[in-house]
């Protein structure tokens, strides 16, 4: 009896103490690791800044021009130099472009201008991206707006850091107006249709690029005339590139179909070999729809990244949507493009990428502009969406997410700036050291046979 009743009391004290026991032994294992890791770094830390091959480094191949591990050692950055003829105007955001939300981190300061020498001054490269914490979009914070806008669009392939293209061949991408000689020759080779060559070899050549397009589009018009039941339908293009989509909906439904080209060149090709209607261009700053009516299908290409106002240019696109109509973005760059490849995030995003996103946070946009993403995938590692009109509401971006995605922005900056060449490290003077030694402990930079830091080749 005496012995039972001393079981129940001691059998619960004996778990708890088993209890105790384990938790002991996981810390125990937890602070074994650590100091583990600890000493492993601090042997890393001894060789970085001793100067001598670390444990690691002498396994690890290395690329680029060696790094300074100290912030004097590093030049004075190159400044461009003003160009007096773009105007200053630019606008600084209190809150995310897509959402609205007030809340936001900075993931990094730079645009591509940074890295080339066509920036137009001094604060071009400047443009504070931003994560929203409600969208999950991250957003250049300072974004040019009016004629400065006006004036990097006109100086599109400077913007973009990519010469105009040279020679005899017309760029049909490209921003330049064109001749009347020019336009005639387009609307001659038009005429010949974008299949010419079938016509049979010794002819004139046609215009290889909009049969190439038409080809590379040709997803987009599998997706959507698989996913929507169409009838006569009033299709609208934005920024078509040669307006393929909307001429094959055209051609598999019926209707009509209207287009915003954003340069001369393409308006043209559009109406000549697409018989589509283009009586105006994209205005990617103060976005319109100059054709009359709703349609039931808006096909934008590449918008979300580069609208200036997205959640203005969003709203305009529903209120023009025809009941039951569909909005379908293509073309638009996924983050995982700078943070999982190893490129430069200053390189990627170019000037005109306002909005850098990964589809959960181009969805999350969206369904604050009013829409429901119907169908989301990926294409060519570009996102795409189609989507419908809904009530207007986020469910927003989880705090892990958050974490997760501010943590590899941070990696991707470290990594951009360490991409740099020597004359532009200068920018991150005030940071170089700590940045230094954390890229070394990631492992994104490793200390050659010679004992110099460089990058890694595996980093
Ligand atoms: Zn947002």
């Amino acid at each position: 009896m005496l012995e039972r009743a001393g079981q129940i009391v001691l059998h619960p004290l004996e778990r708890r103490q088993e209890a105790l026991r384990q938790q002991l032994v996981k810390r125990l294992d937890r602070l074994d690791e650590r100091v583990e890791r600890a000493l492993v770094q601090a042997q890393q830390n001894a060789a970085l800044f001793s100067g001598s091959r670390g444990p690691r480094a002498a396994r690890t191949s290395t690329r680029g021009s060696v790094l300074p591990r100290v912030a004097s050692a590093l030049p004075d950055p190159a400044v461009p130099a003003a160009s007096p003829d773009i105007s200053g105007e630019t606008t600084t955001l209190t809150a995310c472009a897509c959402c609205g939300s007030p809340e936001f981190t900075q993931v990094s300061e730079f645009n591509r201008f940074l890295t080339t020498a066509q920036a137009p001054d001094a604060c071009a490269s400047r443009y504070d991206y931003s994560l929203c914490h409600r969208c999950g979009v991250v957003f250049a914070r300072i974004r040019p707006v009016g004629a400065r806008f006006r004036t990097l669009l006109d100086r599109f392939e400077d913007t973009l850091g990519r010469p105009a293209k040279q020679g005899t061949g017309l760029d049909l991408l490209g921003s330049r107006r064109l001749t009347p000689d020019e336009a005639a020759r387009i609307r001659e080779a038009a005429g010949r249709g974008v299949f010419a060559s079938a016509n049979g070899p010794g002819g004139p050549p046609g215009l290889p690029a909009v049969l190439r397009d038409r080809l590379a589009v040709s997803a987009h018009v599998e997706i959507l005339s698989s996913l929507l039941t169409l009838s006569a339908p009033r299709v609208l293009e934005l920024r078509p590139r040669f307006g393929a989509i909307g001429a094959a909906i055209r051609r598999l439904f019926g209707g009509e179909t209207y287009a915003l080209p954003l340069f001369e060149v393409q308006q043209l090709i559009v109406r000549e070999v697409y018989g589509t209607r283009a009586d105006a261009l994209l205005d990617y700053d103060q976005f319109t729809i100059p054709y009359e009516g709703s349609f039931d299908l808006v096909v934008a290409n590449h918008m979300v990244t580069h609208a200036v106002q997205p959640a203005a240019m969003l709203a305009a696109i529903r209120e023009r949507l025809a009941p039951g109509g569909h909005l379908y973005i293509y073309n638009e760059p996924d983050e995982a493009d700078f943070l999982e490849t190893g490129k430069s995030m200053f390189k990627t995003l170019n000037p005109f990428h306002l909005q850098t996103f990964d589809l959960p946070s181009l969805t999350r946009a969206l369904q604050a502009a009013g829409f429901r993403a119907v169908f989301s995938t990926h294409h060519a590692g570009n996102c795409v969406v189609l989507a419908e009109v809904a009530e207007p509401g986020v469910e927003p971006l989880g705090a892990k997410a958050r974490a997760r995605r501010l943590a590899r922005y941070a990696a991707a900056r470290d990594r951009a700036i360490l991409m740099l060449p020597d004359t532009l490290r200068g920018h991150f003077r005030d940071e170089w050291e700590p940045l230094i030694a954390r890229a070394f402990e990631a492992g994104l930079l490793a200390l050659d046979d010679k004992g110099a830091l460089r990058l890694s080749r595996r980093g």
